[in-house]
């Protein structure tokens, strides 16, 4: 039996490649550009040993050239050229590369640094082409061939005359539609921001012609007419270099000034301010790959909107595979800038992503290491900074304690900040422990919406009467934060409100206990009257110095985490923090309270009762749940 070939239908096939495979017609320049570096490359490296064939290095360079009239852009450069077989083979063979043929076997060389490997990036150029013509000669040969194809339905290769050793493609760009302007890959303005993004590190000078205006000189210097005449200009041409080449984290350290860093910054990340903190590293080994992060000083101003994406750059030898990486970075370090740049890594066909999962974990795993150790550092070097820092990004790492149920608390605990009784300036946990009085055995707080509004609780000052402090915690996310912490240093987070908080001696608990027992009957009517929905227990308390009245509570929700869960949207079925009213056993109103209950006054028990519950609410920064009701049984008390 006869065995047939499958017959590819080629046309399909390109149109698939090229529509699906690439999700930015714009790459097809970073793909042109890749190309021609290549080019230049495999030339440089033959001319090691046949140095007849070679050029000066200053020689090197990719041109780009416009013609609007024609609607042209040409690549031109002085590589190794193909043969008319290269060409048949190379161009004419979707998925066949010179580039990695021509590493296998020349293996991994000093300052050459192929980026072609999948045979498909010349295609791109149909995304914006409708037709492609390639002139080459090949180095060390007397013919040049053309190559010319209008995409699908094949090509043709004919002799042509080129002078010089090297390629230039030649891309007739299609006419505008209602969807793409594709005129505008004729613009300066356009090719050079897309140099700059995708390309800025080529190591070959990429020029271009490009148009400029000056002053024209006034020839006749007489005094009297120089000022006379309005200054005139002409304009003229130019060629530009429109890459820096030398990437900026391939200069060694002490030659890049900490300027350099800042535009270099400020250019790439749009940001206007200097970053704040500038980390920089090299991993070497099987697995080579340098890193530049940016802490900026402020967040960018859609942080907290859903359009702010994280991520790092990745580079591939120099060129950009993808602006925002977000698998390098984890939330809670969302802040961060900067780039990845790696000669080994395995991308795949289309560039736009990594083949090797495990590749980009390490670098992640490294990334989120070295910013860790930099803020830690950063946090005992240079405390003010910090502290800015903290301002500005503190929440971020609050959050990422809390998310995924505390697995990243090694990383987070030691970053984190809160303000204190101590001196109501900013302390870290590692510092709340240090200076912890020696029969203290939890770490205390409370919460409230400001500094002055959590120091005024009458539970703090119970607690810093004792000689405790107390962290303050302002942020809605902060009591959650240190609720999935736990413990540090295996103390536990106490809420000063919470039914918990032990700080008497034993004698005063007895003492304390014994007066509860003895005024059961009052307590259980006045939590009657107030209602069951509203508190679990009224309870006396000797913890209270000079206070009345205040609010505690018993289970895992307190008042605070109540009031946040109850803002959230779906709010109905929020937990409800399980709440005490607790009545100072040493003030007058228990007195008060006691008297009239064994008069009988039992409604004037139930009003104060109430009045008594609705002040502790007010206290915790809590609604008054019925305004009416309370302003009546004021008035009628006076
Ligand atoms: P890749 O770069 O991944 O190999 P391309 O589709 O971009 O794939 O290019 C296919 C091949 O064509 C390259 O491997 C190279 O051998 C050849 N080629 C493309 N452009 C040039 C050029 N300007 N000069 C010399 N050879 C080139
Ligand atoms: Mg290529």
């Amino acid at each position: 039996m006869e065995k047939k070939a499958f017959k590819t239908e080629s046309k399909k096939m390109l149109d698939m490649m090229i529509n699906s495979i690439y999700t930015h017609k714009e790459i097809f320049l970073r793909e042109l550009i890749s190309n021609a570096s290549d080019a230049i490359d495999k030339r440089a490296f033959r001319a090691l040993t046949e140095s007849s064939l070679g050029l000066d290095r200053s020689e090197y360079k990719i041109e780009i050239i416009r013609n609007k009239e024609e609607n042209t852009i040409t690549i031109r450069d002085n590589g190794c050229g193909m043969t008319q077989d290269e060409l048949e083979n190379n161009l004419g063979t979707i998925a066949k590369s010179g580039s990695l043929d021509f590493k296998n076997e020349n293996g991994k060389q000093d300052g050459i640094d192929i980026i072609g490997q999948f045979g498909v990036g010349f295609y791109s150029a149909f995304m914006v082409s409708d037709k492609i013509t390639v002139k080459s000669r090949a180095i060390g040969t007397d013919c040049a061939y053309v190559w010319e194809s209008e995409g699908a339905d094949g090509y043709t290769i004919a002799p042509c005359d080129y002078a010089s050793f090297g390629s230039e493609i030649v891309l007739h760009i299609k006419p505008d539609t209602e969807e793409e302007k594709y005129s505008e890959f004729l613009d300066e303005y356009r090719i050079r921001e897309l140099i700059k993004k995708y390309s800025d590190y080529i190591r070959y000078p990429i020029v271009m012609n490009v148009e400029k205006t000056r002053l024209i000189k006034n020839e006749s210097e007489d005094a009297e007419n120089a000022n006379s005449d309005a200054p005139k200009y002409e304009t003229y041409e130019d060629t530009d270099t429109l890459n820096s080449m030398v990437p900026i984290w391939h200069k060694s350290s002490d030659e890049v000034t900490e300027e350099e860093y800042a535009s270099f910054y400020r250019e790439k990340f749009y940001d206007y301010e200097a970053p704040a903190k500038v980390i920089r590293s090299k991993t070497e080994g099987t697995f080579t790959y340098e890193t530049l992060l940016f802490i900026p000083k402020r967040a960018p101003y859609n942080y907290y909107s859903k359009d702010f994406e994280k991520g790092l750059q990745l580079y591939s030898a120099g060129v950009m595979i993808m602006e925002k990486c977000a698998d390098l970075l984890p939330d809670y370090f969302n802040f961060v800038k900067g780039l990845v740049d790696s000669e080994d890594l395995s991308l795949n066909i289309s560039r736009e992503m990594l083949q090797h999962d495990h590749q980009l974990k390490a670098i992640a795993k490294s990334v989120e290491k070295k910013i860790k150790n930099e803020l830690l550092k950063m946090l005992e070097n240079d405390r003010e900074k910090y502290e800015e820092f903290f301002k500005e990004f503190g929440s971020q790492l609050k959050y990422g304690i809390y998310s995924d149920f505390g697995k990243h608390k090694d990383v987070l605990q030691d970053l984190l900040m809160f303000k204190s009784s101590e001196e109501k300036k900013y302390v870290t946990l590692k510092e709340y422990v240090s200076r912890m009085k020696e029969e203290q055995k939890s770490i205390y707080y409370a919460c409230g919406d400001s500094v002055d509004l959590v120091d005024m609780l009458p539970k703090t000052e119970a607690v810093k009467a004792k000689g405790y402090e107390v962290l303050y915690l302002t942020e809605n996310i902060d009591e959650f934060a240190l609720r999935t912490l736990m413990k540090y240093d295996d103390k536990e987070f106490i809420n000063v409100c919470d039914d918990k908080l032990d700080i008497s001696t034993d004698e005063e608990k007895e003492q304390l206990k014994a007066e509860n027992e003895s005024a059961a009957e009052l307590l259980a009517f006045m939590k009657e009257s107030i209602g069951e929905a509203s508190v679990t227990a009224v309870k006396f308390t000797n913890t209270l110095k000079d206070h009345p009245v205040c609010l505690s509570s018993e289970g895992g929700i307190s008042t605070e985490m109540e009031k946040v869960l109850s803002q959230m949207p779906g709010s109905e079925n929020a937990p409800k923090a399980e709440t005490v009213l607790e009545i100072n056993g040493a003030h007058a109103v228990a007195t008060t309270l006691k008297g009239l209950f064994a008069t009988g006054e039992k409604e004037k028990v139930a009003s104060y009762a109430k009045i008594l519950y609705t002040m502790a609410r007010l206290i915790s920064g809590l609604p008054v749940e019925n305004p009416t009701e309370l302003s009546n049984m004021i008035c009628d008390l006076m």
